[in-house]
């Protein structure tokens, strides 16, 4: 009589950690399938680079995470003895296998997804960009050409805030398209362990330019992975005065 009633109990808390873990599962893939869709109905390249650089890694991490939860749900659902050491030894046990899952899918997506990840928006970045007006390709312009088409604090943003400003040109009606990449959010590729995990972490101004002179601004670069640090300093264009007189007279 006593032992049919625990099985009863038993089956009761088995089902509803099924139905829980099934619950998690669904959401896990709705929340990646979700984000996927999305993306997919994003045409814009601009905008799908950055969509993916903002919320691709975490959204994965997010369903990862819910989907490890539904794991550990379904670990216990299938209970038919119990007791005080067994309750503890089951959370210890469930949360220790979760949390070491975790970790490694934690891993995969800061340390080998970013190359993924790198490939598709370089992609996405050089795209050639079609012209509104004509339906046909634009052309990139080199850093040099681009200059006539950015404005100072454009300039100058460029300069110093690890800003990178493409612009494309249709070449037959003049039509330009401006897009902005904050360097800041984007890690490169580490000389030390080469994984994709290289950032700005503090820039310095270490000479203002001046109308006469170029100035200096030192980058400090910080690996996330390995933590090697590297310094690169950058040559500050003559501010803007010489810089337009140069560019009329050229
Ligand atoms: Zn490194």
């Amino acid at each position: 009589m006593d032992e049919a009633q625990h099985i009863n109990q038993y089956a009761s808390w088995n089902n509803m950690a099924a139905n829980l873990a099934y619950v998690c599962w669904a959401v896990g893939i709705l929340i990646a399938f979700g984000y996927f869709v999305r993306l997919a109905t994003t045409s814009d390249s601009k905008a799908r680079y950055d969509f993916i650089n903002r919320y691709e890694i975490n959204v994965l991490w997010i369903a990862a995470i819910v989907l490890i939860v539904g794991g550990g749900f379904y670990f216990n659902s299938n209970i038919t003895i119990l007791s005080m050491l067994w309750v503890f030894v089951r959370i210890f046990f469930t949360s220790m296998m979760g949390m070491i899952v975790a970790l490694i899918v934690q891993n995969l997506l800061r340390f080998y997804y970013p190359f993924f990840i790198e490939k598709r928006l370089k992609g996405l970045r050089y795209k050639p960009r079609i012209s509104p007006k004509t339906g046909k390709p634009m052309k990139l312009l080199s850093e040099e050409e681009e200059d006539a088409y950015l404005d100072e604090g454009m300039q100058a943003e460029e300069n110093v805030f690890s800003v990178d400003y493409d612009v494309w040109k249709d070449e037959e009606t003049g039509y330009i398209k401006i897009e902005k990449y904050a360097g800041h959010l984007h890690a490169i590729q580490c000389p030390e362990c080469n994984y994709q995990t290289f950032k700005v972490v503090k820039e310095e101004i270490i000479k203002q330019p001046s109308a006469t002179e170029e100035g200096e601004l030192l980058k400090h670069y910080q690996c996330s992975y390995c933590g090697y640090k590297a310094k690169k300093t950058v040559h500050l264009r003559q501010s803007a005065k010489v810089e337009q007189s140069t560019t009329a007279a050229a």
